[in-house]
């Protein structure tokens, strides 16, 4: 018996969401006395892959084919089920990102397993039960689910999880396994970087800014703030309906659902909408000029005042802070 979970990469080097499914992987293995088992697909160097020992990873199982090299939802999630009965795991944990939502549905249904989604809570066994809770409503309740299934599939909330250091020494695996050409159906051509900036669901920083901005012409105020954190830009709705940032940037409940440790929030309002894509940042700090704005609720730090005053003086303090 062993828990096995699928570890994400960009272009080589894992993902933060790797070291949070490993570790939730390996504490549910340490409750239940069995291995943790990762596995990794496309082009990862072994060295990469070893820092997942700091993470309670036991074993390593890496498929580096050149026709996997780019993410194929098909293939990908016959390979982890193939990988699921090779190593007799009884629960496979994934990320609750764009790649693990797309995954988790049809391991599940490859494995007959129960599926939780956005779990964010250690699983409590109970026998063959698992229990388990997870987010629901775009946050805004909490619920407990029972899965009974024989195999259990689980995707992990973004930052929802306090990830534990537990150091192990990993064997890696190259893993070659079986499957069907039909699950090559779908064939990635070419991928073309559409942007250099950083990618807004995998952003540690997020600045954000709303209607408050007044127009488009403020904000490279907003791009420059961004720059000197190192930050991913994003928006509230109206501003990407307006058109005067791009749709890819809109977060909320119709948009993205970032969590990053910091989100920077100038001149939003804070609707339920906006809050349900942002209510699981780490540390949310809102700029704007009305002391009522319903954002300051769930702020951890707050500035009352005028945005086109306040953002290009904190640019320049950061400025001057980083020499
Ligand atoms: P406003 O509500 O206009 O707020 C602007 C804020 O800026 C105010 O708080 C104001 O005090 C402040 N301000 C003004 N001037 C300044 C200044 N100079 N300095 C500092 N502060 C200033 N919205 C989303 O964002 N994401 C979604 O996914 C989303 N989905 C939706 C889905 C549905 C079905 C519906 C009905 C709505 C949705 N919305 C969504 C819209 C949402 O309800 C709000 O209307 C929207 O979030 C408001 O955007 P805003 O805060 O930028 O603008």
């Amino acid at each position: 018996m062993s828990v096995i979970v699928y570890i994400e990469n960009t272009e080589g080097l894992l993902k933060k969401s790797a070291f949070e499914v490993a570790s939730y992987a390996a504490q549910i293995a340490n409750l239940r006395q069995v291995q943790a088992i990762a596995i990794s697909i496309g082009d990862v160097s072994n060295s990469e892959l070893q820092k997942l020992e700091n993470y309670g990873i036991s074993k390593i199982l890496t498929v580096t084919s050149d026709n996997l090299k780019s993410f194929v939802n098909q293939a990908y999630a016959s390979i982890i089920a193939v990988a699921t009965h090779k190593e007799q795991a009884d629960t496979v944990v994934l990320s609750n990102s764009f790649t693990g939502k797309g995954l988790a549905p049809r391991i599940a249904a490859k494995l007959e397993a129960g599926l939780v989604s956005n779990a964010i809570s250690i699983a409590a066994f109970n026998g063959e039960a698992v229990e388990i809770k997870r987010t629901a409503f775009s946050s805004k309740a909490i619920v407990t689910v029972t899965l009974n299934s024989p195999i259990k599939v689980i995707t992990l909330s973004p930052n929802s999880f306090e990830v534990e250091e537990r150091k192990t020494s990993a064997q890696i695996e190259n893993f070659v396994p079986d499957i069907a050409a039909t699950d090559f159906n779908t064939v990635v051509k070419e991928i073309v970087r559409a942007t250099d900036k950083i990618s807004l669901p995998e952003a540690e920083i997020v600045v954000s800014a709303g209607r408050g901005l007044k127009g488009p012409e403020n904000w490279g105020m907003i791009e420059e703030l961004a720059n000197v954190l190192g930050a991913a830009t994003a928006c509230s709705k109206p501003v990407s309906d307006a058109g005067w940032r791009p749709h890819a940037e809109h977060v909320g409940q119709t948009g993205i659902v970032v969590s990053p440790n910091l989100y920077i929030a100038i001149g939003i309002s804070g609707a339920i909408q906006h809050l349900a894509g942002v209510s699981s940042s780490k540390t949310i700090v809102v700029i704007n000029k009305d002391p009522e704005a319903p954002f300051f609720k769930v702020a951890d730090y707050g500035i009352v005042g005028d945005a086109l005053v306040i953002v290009p003086q904190l640019i320049a303090a950061l400025k001057t802070h980083k020499g």
